[in-house]
Formats: structure tokens, C-alpha cells, sequence
């Protein structure tokens, strides 16, 4: 691996030590590719839905049942209140159960580290808004479970590396780091109103300088827009990205979260099949 001045220093500091390497996930394909809802919203929805991901060679089933959201949800929506929580948790479990997928899902405190949990989530997301939640981080790094550590928005090189670092020191060394987009208003955004981010693609190929950490893309929270999420997808495979996480819903308009940049299942078929982008 190569390091620079910078990044030595750090390492003379004990501050990091890129010689502790994440395992690799052992994904056995590449690219990666991890889809569907941003939010459990039902049992039916969950479980059909994970049918049809096994069926367009999805790897891994995504769906949140603990939602963290930028502003406070104050009503409910049925039974939905910044997600389904436990109730989401028992549907994936059994929508892993009915199509073999394995679950990708986020936890947001150590209190929800628990049997439920655990044994529904195949893979911990560790969402933007927790990626330097050290209390947590220290927590995951205990575990022998696949982590999906998502960049801040504000996240620099460095601090990428030092909260890899956090979990890998733990004793947990499957872990992937997932970028999304960062903080700087796209100068399109008064044309298309939910871009809230920039994707940032030049972080792929600047952390493979450093380390051979698996990197999982995701085009969806990245760009804010559906139209945008294929093109961005193909950019990140071709930077090196080793797999990607697209969100995808049946009907994505009505989704109850993130409506605005859900693929359609049309859409998801066509990365999700031609892999080889
Ligand atoms: C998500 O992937 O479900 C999510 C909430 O994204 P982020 O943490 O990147 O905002
Ligand atoms: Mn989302």
C-alpha cells in the first residue's frame, strides 16, 4: 500500500495502522450489488419485494426498520414512525427466511444491538449521521458481523480510515466502507430541489491508495434523484467501487422516505444485470 507524508504521520502516531486489514466480505461477486426499500413499510411489501430482488440477482436485501430522519417525525404514518422498528426487524426476518437473501439494515444506538437484530441484519449499517458515534463504533468492532460503515457527510480521508479503524481494532475486520455524497450544494439545485449532495466519486479511488477496505457506493442517498442514480452508478464501478447499495420500491412515488431518488425495479434490473458496467 502506498502512504504519504500525512498519512505516515499518522501511522508513527499510533494513530492508525493500516497494517490491520479488513477481511475482504468474502462477497464472491463483483460488483456487489445490495437493494431495496429505504424503509420497511409493510410485511407484504418487504417479503414480495425481496422475492423480486432475488429474482433480478440482487445479493443482499437493504431495508430500514430504524429510520433515522432529518427532521423529527412527530405524527405517525400508520405504523411508521421513523420506521417500523422492531416490527420492520421480524419483516425482513421474514423476508430473509421466504428468498435466502441476506439483510443489510441500520442500527443507531448500542441498545439495538440485540437477538432480534442480530439475527435478522446479515450486514450493520452504520448510517451518515453515526459515522464518528464512537460509542457505537467501539460496539460493532466486538461483533463477528459484517460491518457497512457509511461516510458523514462532512467525512475526510483520514477520518474514513480512523472510524475503519475504531471497528477493526475492536477485533471485527469485516468491514466496508460506504460512500454517499458530501457536504456542497450542486449548482443545479434550484433545477433539481432534492440534489442535496455531491458525490464525491474521487474518494473511491483516493482510499485505494491507503487500503484494501471494500467499497460500497451508494448512488441513491448520493445524488437525491432517480434519474441520476444509473449514470452514477456506472461512474462508480468504474472507479473502482466494489459494489453498490441502490434504493428500490414498487411503487418508488408513494414511498414513505426518500421517494425522490428510488429506482424503479426496471431500473435496479438493468445494473443489477449488467454487472459488467
Ligand atoms: C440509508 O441508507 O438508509 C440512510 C438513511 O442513508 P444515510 O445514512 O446515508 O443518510
Ligand atoms: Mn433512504
Amino acid at each position: 500500500m502506498k502512504v504519504n507524508k500525512y498519512i505516515q504521520s499518522l501511522i508513527n502516531d499510533n494513530k492508525l495502522n493500516l497494517s490491520v486489514q479488513a477481511d475482504q466480505w468474502k462477497f464472491g461477486k463483483n460488483p456487489f450489488i445490495i437493494s431495496g426499500p429505504c424503509s420497511v413499510e409493510s410485511e407484504e411489501m418487504i417479503v414480495d419485494w425481496s422475492l423480486k430482488m432475488k429474482e433480478l440477482g440482487v445479493d443482499a436485501l437493504r431495508g430500514g426498520a430504524y429510520k433515522p430522519c432529518t427532521y423529527p417525525i412527530t405524527e405517525a404514518i400508520g405504523d411508521w414512525k421513523e420506521g417500523l422498528r422492531e416490527d420492520g426487524l421480524r419483516f425482513l426476518l421474514t423476508a430473509k427466511k421466504e428468498s435466502g437473501l441476506p439483510i443489510v439494515s441500520e442500527i443507531m444506538d448500542v441498545s439495538q444491538i440485540n437477538q432480534l437484530s442480530m439475527d435478522t441484519i446479515d450486514y450493520i449499517q452504520v448510517g451518515t449521521r453515526n459515522f464518528q458515534n464512537y460509542t457505537l463504533l467501539d460496539e460493532l468492532g466486538k461483533l463477528d458481523k459484517p460491518i457497512l460503515l457509511k461516510r458523514g457527510t462532512w467525512g475526510t480521508l483520514d477520518e474514513i480510515l480512523g472510524a475503519c479503524e475504531r471497528i477493526l481494532v475492536g477485533g471485527n475486520e469485516k468491514v466496508a466502507i460506504c460512500l454517499r455524497g458530501v457536504v456542497g450544494m450542486p449548482s443545479y439545485r434550484h433545477i433539481f430541489p432534492s440534489t442535496r449532495w455531491a458525490p464525491d466519486l474521487m474518494m473511491i479511488p483516493a482510499l485505494k491508495e491507503f487500503c484494501d477496505i471494500p467499497i460500497i457506493y451508494d448512488p441513491s442517498h448520493s445524488t437525491g434523484y432517480r434519474n441520476f442514480v444509473k449514470p452514477i452508478s456506472k461512474a462508480a464501478i468504474a472507479a473502482g467501487a466494489d459494489g453498490l447499495i441502490i434504493e428500490s420500491h414498487p411503487e418508488p412515488e408513494k414511498s414513505i422516505s426518500d421517494a425522490d431518488h428510488i429506482s424503479r425495479w426496471t431500473r435496479v434490473k438493468i445494473v443489477s444485470i449488467n454487472k459488467n458496467i
